[in-house]
Parts: structure tokens; sequence; C-alpha cells
């Protein structure tokens, strides 16, 4: 066990978005273990119970409905008067909507945007000033390998997706000056609640075209984004760090 004044994040508040399960719960525990204190945000209180108690006096539960806009300023504000400064934002909360293009309706492209990258967009937004201000700063998005090479029925997913690679890269031409970094992690398939519904003789399938042969942890994403948060990472930014087992190169 480190102690605290050895701790790559020690002094440092993150927010994590997505926190109540899955990918984001694993980066808020990861992010508090190397002392961190983290901001979870999910749609209920109720639903944070679980990472908050795992993550322990670091840890402290917000709830934030991230497609709606006004929600988004509640939480900041929130935050605010919680005495919650961003460090460190992981804009990770993500939906899908699956539908083969000639099928897909408006509200399904519209709620994967809402969430996906407009919510990254605002938060990035209302975070921004005071990193620049401290001059310091990780903005890290959660992004897909479906972003780079698509997918059918995910034309709503991997628009929002490759939306944040571009995205993250203008915030980190625009804050690079101001000690900001702006990365994307850009995880492959991953055993979540995301991926459960994928029937099993798809996932041998999907398994056959990772060259690891097999869906990766959410820890495995995780340890990427504590890379990317941490000082390590100080002189890397605009990057898009795939977490697939080679799946995309
Ligand atoms: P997950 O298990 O489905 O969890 C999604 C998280 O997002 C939950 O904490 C959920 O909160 C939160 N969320 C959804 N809609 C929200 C909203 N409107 N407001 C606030 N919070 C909301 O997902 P995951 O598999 O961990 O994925 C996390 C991220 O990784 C996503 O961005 C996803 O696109 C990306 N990703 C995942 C995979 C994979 O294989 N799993 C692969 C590539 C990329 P509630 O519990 O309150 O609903």
């Amino acid at each position: 066990m480190q102690s605290d004044s050895q701790m790559p994040l020690d002094g440092k508040t993150a927010l994590v978005t997505g926190a109540s399960r899955g990918i984001g719960r694993s980066i808020a525990k990861k992010l508090a273990d190397a002392g961190a204190r983290v901001a979870c945000v999910a749609t209920s209180l109720e639903g944070l119970q679980a990472t908050v108690a795992e993550i322990g006096d670091r840890g402290r539960g917000f709830a934030a409905n991230l497609a709606d806009p006004e929600s988004i300023g509640k939480l900041m504000d929130e935050l605010g008067e919680a005495g919650f400064e961003i460090d460190v934002l992981v804009n990770n909360a993500g939906i899908t909507r699956d539908n083969l293009l000639i099928r897909m309706g408006q509200d399904e492209f519209d709620d994967v945007y809402h969430v996906n990258l407009r919510a990254p967009f605002l938060l990035a937004k209302a975070c921004a000033r005071s990193m620049m201000k401290r001059r310091f700063g990780r903005v890290i998005n959660i992004g897909s390998v479906v972003g780079q090479v698509g997918n059918a029925g995910q034309a709503n997913y991997a628009a929002a997706k490759a939306g944040l690679v571009g995205f993250t890269k203008s915030l980190a031409r625009e804050l690079a000056g101001r000690g900001v970094t702006a990365n994307v992690v850009a995880p492959g398939f991953i055993e979540t609640s995301m991926t459960e519904k994928i029937p099993e003789n798809n996932r041998k399938e999907l398994a056959a075209q990772i060259p690891m042969g097999r869906f990766g942890a959410a820890e495995d994403v995780a340890s990427a984004v504590l890379f990317l948060a941490s000082p390590c990472a100080a002189y890397i930014t605009g990057q898009t760090l795939a977490v697939d087992g080679g799946m995309s190169m």
C-alpha cells in the first residue's frame, strides 16, 4: 500500500460519469485508489450506492440525467456547492439504441447523441475554465473501437463515438498551452451490462476477431484512464488509446 504522499492523484478531484456499474465503476475505484477524491455520477443515487461504498471516504455520489442540459447545469452547481473543483473529467456514461439505418428513428439517434457526445461537450465546457485557470486538467473521453471501424446497427453510436475523437483533438489543441490534456480511451469488447446482451454464438465470432481471443475487463479500461490521468501522461494529448486486445490495429 502506497502512502498518501506517493499516490499519483493525491490532492486531485475527479468526476466520473456512468460510475454506477461497468467501466465507470471500475474507473472511479481506480482513481480513488490512486488518491483522488471522486465525484461519481449516474441517473440515481441508489444506483451509485455500491460504487460509493466500495470507494469509501474518497467517493461521493451525484445524480444527474446527462441527456438533459438542465440536469447537467444543476450537477455542476451541486459539485460547486460541495467544493468539488474538477481536475480530472472522465466522460464515461454511454448508451446504445441499436437499429439498422433504415429502421432507426430520429429519437434513437438523438438519445445516443445526447448522452454520448453532447453531455461530454457540456461537461468539458463547464470544467475547462477552472482547469485553465489552475493550469492543470485532464479530460478523458471514453470512445469505442466502433467509432473507428463502424458497426452495422450502430450508426448513431459510431457517429457519436467518432465525434468524440474530433471533439477531443480540438479540446487538446485549445487547452494544451494551459496544462490541460484531452485524450480518448477506446475500448473494444469489454465484459459489462452493455455487452452481456450479445448472444453466445455472436460472442464466439466476435472473440475470434480479437487477436487476444477474448473480451476485456472493465479494469483494463480503468488502468488506461488512470495512466492518462496521472503525471506519467503529462506530455500526451489529443490521442486515442485503444484498449481492445488488438482488435482495431
Ligand atoms: P454500462 O454498464 O451500460 O453503464 C452505463 C453507465 O452510464 C451507467 O452508470 C449509467 O447509469 C450511465 N448512464 C447512462 N445514461 C445516463 C444518463 N442519461 N445520465 C447519467 N448516467 C447515464 O456501460 P459500460 O459497458 O460500462 O460502458 C461505459 C462506456 O464505455 C460507454 O461510454 C460505452 O459506450 C463505452 N464502451 C463500452 C464497451 C463495452 O464493451 N462495454 C465498448 C466500447 C465502449 P445508470 O446506472 O444510472 O443507468
